[in-house]
């Protein structure tokens, strides 16, 4: 496993499940994860089930009662209690957590030496499994490339693709600790920006924004600069970021893939997450199909023609995903007064359809199953 990201761990968990000896190789000097909280569909959440930590997923926190997206002013164009329509559909709900507390539950699911840190690779030999890293060679039957959006292994072995493309967005993410009650999962749009509030378990609300700029600024003072961006919008939108510590502020530009891989695999070496079908982060399903590759992977991977199943099985759903991501990134990042004002009526109007209809929109992506693990 090349990289311990949720997908490389998520892999790693599931073939472990179906009898694999893995080792993960992560070039960071540990597994502290990114700061942030993660929304996780039911479809990762079935697809948790199948490696046994579903349970315990669900249990981190879950989206109740009235959600939906406002305006900058605070006007609410999507209004719904999706509790009900959720359950009755998918039995489920999603989920808000920490990464940190997804990550160790994927963690739990492994012997304790399966992670090595500062262990970069820097080469995989796609016909004999040959894999080198910082630390020396190591031999596999299957190389699982969970490198990440930037990664080298896909550079390498797709040498025409032309790699991750900057979103034009921007994004920020912050935890703090609740400053009152009654907190509700929402997002609001503005001319090109948005602004999510997640409440999670424990007190504490995920906060993330997103603004269209070009790609590589930085700000001595995120916080400053998010006040000037947000700090107009409505309440409580200010005091959130007011109670944020600068030094704690997650900045990151969002690249995205564009142009589909041929394929998922090459010889011994099968892509997922990041590495294959990086996306913005409007849907909140970037880790979430990260986590169905890993489960189907481990489903195929010791088959007759497994990795080319792999790639039928993975490249149109995330492909999909993809293309669905991109579709309401363009939407949320308009910026002409007029057509913020078509987009926000159009919502208006799905809003005024009920939480039923709001549901059935996300239904090609949460519909999903994972394949039985038969455990060896
Ligand atoms: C603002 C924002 C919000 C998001 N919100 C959500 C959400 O709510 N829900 C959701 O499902 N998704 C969300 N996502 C997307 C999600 O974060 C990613 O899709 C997911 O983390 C990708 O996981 P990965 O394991 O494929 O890659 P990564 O998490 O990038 O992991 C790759 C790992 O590989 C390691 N690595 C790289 N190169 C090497 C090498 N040569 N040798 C060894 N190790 C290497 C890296 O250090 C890293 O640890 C969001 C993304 C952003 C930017």
């Amino acid at each position: 496993m090349v990289g311990g990201g949720i997908g490389g761990l998520t892999a790693a968990a599931a073939l472990r499940l179906r009898g694999w000896d893995v080792i993960v190789c992560e070039r960071a000097a540990s597994l502290d994860p990114v700061g942030s909280g993660l929304s996780l569909g039911p479809n990762a959440l079935r697809a948790l089930d199948a490696i046994g930590v579903g349970q315990a997923a669900r249990g981190l926190a879950a989206i109740d009662g009235v959600s939906g997206i406002r305006r900058y002013d605070g006007r609410w164009l999507v209004r719904a209690d999706v509790t009900a329509p959720m359950l009755k559909k998918y039995d489920d709900l999603a989920v808000i957590a920490l990464r940190s507390e997804l990550v160790d539950l994927l963690l739990s699911r492994l012997p304790e030496d399966t992670v090595r840190t500062s262990t970069a690779v820097s080469a995989v030999e796609p016909e004999t499994g040959t894999v080198t890293t910082s630390e020396g060679a190591l031999e596999a039957d299957l190389v699982v490339a969970a490198d990440g959006v930037h990664s080298g292994i896909r550079k390498a072995l797709f040498p025409d693709h032309p790699g991750a493309l900057y979103s034009g967005s921007t994004t920020w993410r912050f935890i703090i600790p609740e400053p009152g009650h009654g907190f509700r999962t929402t997002e609001s749009w503005g001319h090109g920006d948005v602004f999510g509030i997640m409440p999670l378990s424990g007190k504490r609300i995920y906060c993330y924004a997103s603004a269209v700029a070009s790609a590589g600024q930085t700000f001595e003072d995120e916080r400053a600069e998010l006040l000037r961006r947000f700090g107009w919008w409505h309440a409580p939108i200010p005091d959130l970021i007011d109670a944020a510590e600068p030094g704690e502020i997650l900045h990151n530009d969002v690249y995205w893939i564009a142009e589909p891989l041929p394929a998922y695999h090459v010889g011994r070496v099968a892509f997922l997450g990041d590495a294959v079908h990086a996306m913005s982060p409007n849907l909140g399903q970037g880790a979430c199909q990260a986590i169905e590759d890993a489960v189907v992977l481990a489903s195929l991977a010791d088959q007759p023609d497994g990795l080319a199943r792999y790639t039928a099985a993975r490249l149109p759903r995330t492909r999909m995903v993809v293309q669905n991501s991109h579709r309401v990134s363009r939407m949320v990042g308009l910026r002409s007064p007029w057509a913020t004002r078509l987009r926000d009526t159009l919502m208006w109007g799905v809003g005024r359809l009920g939480s039923a209809a709001v549901i059935r929109q996300t239904a090609p992506i949460f519909e999903w199953s994972p394949p039985r693990l038969s455990i060896r």
